[in-house]
């Protein structure tokens, strides 16, 4: 990874370019060429719908990559560059001006992507876009040292093994049940964000009663704790390769047959879909997301509840799980199970608003006015709820930007994860 602290030379937006044409094979081209203009992803986006600012467009944000299309590959680009009627060259200046845009204003959610009318992928084309603002070394520096911290300690937070197994003995202190660490041979292994373990540590103790109840024989990696990926948010492909493989390695040594995603978006879509195109391999392993794992259990009756919760809630839908990650009936099935008022908030499921945190904006202090604006949407989403009481989502990351936006507007709305919620209404026929 690059240190680097000085300012992007000239070399370094031709370095983003290159990669910008990369990407731009066909099917790109012929994304660019198929817009027809109708705005259609700008009223799909949270930052658009909250500023009304047209530079929030997603369409919009891909510029560049169109200009280095244009001015290079486009059909007749070289003829046409020979009597100026191709694009300026791109500078280093104008990629930083554009970062935000990148950066700030794109959740990578998917939620413009699926609102095209004509099928173009925005938001897998900025994350393409991404690799080059990462190869010209343009990346807001929260990020940066995000990736730093978990190249170097597994742990985009610095969370480190022995903070794990604090928290871990404090959970089986809680729950009054041990928790074998690094267990060989283990056919689950769980792995954790960081956010979960040190402000959530709670679904560790939940897992343990939930998989207690289940028989499920599992087990956490004091060597590969860590689920999150850095390297997918940035758009550094050896980052994102990296913490891949450290999973992957510690998952075969162990020699487990499923490695669980936890509640974390993107983490899963890092692990599941994108892993083995990024270390060039399948897996020895199955990777499973653990809401697919609760919904397995409850449907072979080896998880039931003793009692519901009497509360007025509702599922905020993470968007990698849900929208990119296909995971739509399985979380209202177990909401079913275990809550009597159960209500889905207007748009949910695959067309639901990011919490606007995710694609690493709330990790990215420069984006957080802007991250703000956004979530004006989801807390419309909420106020149209009457009587609403508590918000389950799948999700650490979408939990604590919920709580905080909650929070900023004075809302007495509460947030649980959904792990912890079926943990509080198990019935414990076995412990
Ligand atoms: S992916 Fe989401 S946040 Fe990004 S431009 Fe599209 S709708 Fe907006
Ligand atoms: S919705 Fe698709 S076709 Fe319409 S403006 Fe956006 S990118 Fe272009």
């Amino acid at each position: 990874m690059s240190t680097k602290t000085s300012a992007p030379t000239q070399t370094a937006a031709d370095q983003a370019v290159s990669k910008f044409l990369e990407y731009t094979h066909a099917s790109t081209a012929a994304y660019f060429d198929a817009c027809v203009h109708c705005g259609e992803c700008a009223e799909a986006c949270h930052f658009y719908l909250s500023t009304k600012n047209p530079i929030y467009t997603p369409i919009y944000k891909l510029q560049p990559m169109l200009k280095a299309y244009k001015r290079h590959k486009a059909p007749l680009s070289s003829i046409k560059r020979l009597f100026g009627l191709v694009p300026e060259q791109i500078t280093k200046q104008e990629l930083e001006e554009w970062s935000p845009l990148v950066y700030d204003s794109c959740n990578m959610c998917g939620r413009c992507t699926l609102a095209c009318p004509m099928g173009i992928d925005i938001a897998f084309t900025i994350r393409k876009m991404r690799e080059g603002f990462v190869a010209a070394d343009i990346v807001p520096g929260d990020l940066r040292q995000s990736e730093k911290n978990a190249l170097e300690t597994g742990s985009p937070m610095r969370v480190q093994a022995k903070a794990l197994q604090a928290q871990v003995r404090a959970q089986e202190k809680d729950c009054g049940i041990a928790i074998e660490l690094d267990k060989k041979g283990a056919d689950y292994l769980v792995i954790l964000s960081s956010m979960e373990i040190m402000g959530y540590p709670e679904v560790i103790g939940s897992l343990a009663k939930i998989f207690k109840e289940a028989g499920i024989d599992w087990t956490i990696s004091t060597k590969a704790y860590e689920a999150t990926n850095v390297g997918i948010q940035i758009g550094s492909w050896d980052t994102a390769r990296t913490l891949v493989q450290r999973v992957v390695d510690e998952a075969e040594h162990l020699g487990v047959k499923y490695v669980i995603s936890p509640e974390c978006g993107h983490a899963y879509s890092a692990l599941r879909w994108q892993g083995p195109n990024l270390i060039g391999r399948s897996y020895d392993f199955e990777v499973i997301h653990i809401i697919e794992l609760l919904h397995q259990l409850t449907t072979e009756g080896r998880l039931q509840m003793k009692s519901k919760n009497g509360r007025r809630l509702t599922l905020h839908d993470p968007c990698q799980i849900v929208r990119r990650g296909g995971l739509v009936k399985e979380p209202r099935a177990l909401l079913n199970d275990v809550a009597d008022h159960f209500e889905e908030m207007q748009g949910a499921g695959i067309t639901n608003f990011c919490c606007g945190g995710g694609g690493g904006v709330s990790a990215n202090s420069r984006a957080a006015k802007l991250q703000a604006s956004a979530f004006e949407c989801k807390m419309q989403q909420f106020n149209d709820i009457d009587g609403l009481e508590l918000i389950v989502t799948p999700c650490a990351n979408c939990r604590t930007v919920l709580e905080d936006g909650l929070e900023e507007h004075d809302s007495p709305l509460e947030v649980i994860g959904l792990s912890e919620l079926l943990a509080q209404h198990l019935d414990h026929r076995q412990t």
